[in-house]
């Protein structure tokens, strides 16, 4: 039997001892070994093809998918197989109801004072018209509190024509502020008497496609269709209205809302080891909407969150908390996955240890921020240092997540945000043009490197992963 004298005993009381002291002052270890697959995972990464084949596969196999769509079914059949080629655990479905409509054909131009046809895209949701079409004249607001200002009656039979232009961020932040026209717009003209409203797209692209993306109608209020036009053909409209005489225009559109169809959440995992009851989720969504394939919004999203499980997979890594991946359902529309995940796991919400989202572009990831409990703001300090070789900028602790995470985050779930950069991102969103064309294949492959080993050390920290107390903004 050993003595308290024992140096063995004494030099490893120390050390315990030391643990301690770090542990109290919140000091975090990753243990030398974790740190190490932390450093084979970034490497393993930036040679890796997998997330770059996964976009390409879902967009050639599958290409758009709208909820409620043929190609919403088979993206769910695509996720199953894909999981399971990539050997993930747990490979499974959850059932989520989407509504289901369809965009048809729209058509909208200029008949007074200077007669042009101007391509557009009704906003995801909107009604039809009668099938002769609108013709009115156009008011021309800014944007929401401008439409409201407006003296009573002044848009009343008429057309609200919204000119406030996103501006260029690279976090994605211009849009949250931007996107209200097209979630309300409709709406909020509909409650005044307007017969439809025309809106700049929420774009920060100079060339001629129009964005779409949903709208939000109100359930006491009409419905009116609502049109988007691209940048350039906001600014040709509006040297109409400059010209001082009255602009009437010709909107019509086919849109119409059929029965809601069956879609579903596709779940796979990386089974944790003494932790396992605890999870990480790490995220995207399958759906897409219908004018692109949706290889920026969200395949490569979902190809991040694939390629990172199948990156722990190719090495082998046994992580102590559970990794989930989860596919989600018609985010575009509603968030009707996410929404069914938040209640089908409404027992094991403080399970959720810790949150990625991956729905913002390929990348290249430029920052690390998140939305921890302070207590834990050396840990993401500790991963900050381990993504040290991508040069990442050190971001704050008001990360606000993305959509599909909302509820959780909400319920006090941390975030960690490896931010993907948005500078070009709108340029490309919810357009004709979100193809393989816009995924470079590098960036994509750094992406994938920031969150795999941002995932592991979250998933291999050794304290608690507190929950986040603060409350959480509203994300629009
Ligand atoms: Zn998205
Ligand atoms: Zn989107």
């Amino acid at each position: 039997m050993r003595t308290y004298k024992s140096p063995i005993f004494a030099a490893s009381f120390l050390l315990a001892f030391a643990a301690a002291n770090a542990a109290e002052k919140g000091v975090p270890s990753f243990a030398r070994a974790d740190l190490a697959a932390a450093d084979n995972l970034r490497t393993r990464a930036l040679t890796d093809e997998t997330a770059y084949r996964l976009v390409e596969s879902l967009t050639t196999e599958v290409g758009p998918r709208p909820a409620g769509s043929s190609g919403d079914k088979a993206a769910v059949a695509w996720g199953v197989r894909e999981m399971q080629r990539l050997g993930f655990a747990n490979v499974r479905t959850q059932e989520v109801t989407v509504p289901h409509w369809v965009r048809g054909e729209a058509e909208l131009s200029v008949v007074s004072p200077f007669r042009q046809s101007i391509p557009t895209l009704v906003v995801g949701g909107s009604v039809g018209t009668a099938p002769e079409g609108i013709d009115a004249e156009a008011v021309m607001v800014k944007d929401l509190d401008a439409l409201a200002a407006l003296p009573a009656g002044a848009v009343k039979d008429k057309i609200v024509y919204f000119s406030q232009r996103m501006e260029r961020t690279r976090d994605g932040s211009g849009y949250g502020k931007a996107v209200l026209v097209r979630a309300l717009g409709p709406a909020n003209a509909a409650a005044l008497g307007a017969q439809a409203i025309v809106l700049r797209s929420i774009s920060t692209s100079d060339n001629r496609l129009p964005h779409t993306g949903a709208t939000r109608y109100a359930a006491d209020k009409p419905r009116i269709a609502g049109f988007a036009i691209s940048n350039p053909d906001a600014d040709a409209l509006e040297r109409q209205f400059a010209s001082g005489k009255p602009v009437r225009l010709h909107l019509r559109s086919t849109s119409r809302e059929l029965p809601p169809e069956k879609s579903a959440n596709v779940i796979g995992e990386i089974p944790g080891s003494d932790r396992a009851d605890e999870i990480v989720i790490i995220c995207g969504h399958l759906d897409s909407w219908d004018p692109g394939v949706g290889a920026i919004d969200d395949g490569a999203g979902v190809a991040i969150a694939m390629g990172v499980g199948n990156l722990f997979k190719q090495l082998d890594l046994k992580p102590r908390r559970t990794i989930r991946i989860v596919l989600f359902a018609n985010e575009e529309f509603g968030g009707s996955g996410s929404a069914a995940y938040l209640a089908a796991n409404d027992a094991t919400v403080d399970k959720h240890a810790v949150g990625f989202e991956a729905d913002l572009g390929a990348g290249p990831v430029w920052r690390l921020a998140s939305r921890v409990n302070d207590a834990q703001l050396p840990v993401v300090d500790a991963i900050f240092r381990a993504l040290a070789p991508l040069k990442l900028q050190r971001g704050a602790n008001n990360a606000g997540g993305g959509a599909d995470l909302d509820g959780l985050a909400k319920r006090g779930m941390p975030l960690l945000d490896p931010s993907l950069d948005a500078t070009h991102y709108f340029d490309v969103h919810h357009t004709a043009n979100d193809t393989m064309a816009q995924v470079d294949p590098a960036a994509l492959r750094q992406s994938v490197a920031a969150f795999s080993v941002s995932v592991w050390l979250a998933a291999q920290y050794a304290g608690d992963w507190q929950r986040v107390t603060a409350q959480k903004p509203s994300r629009r």
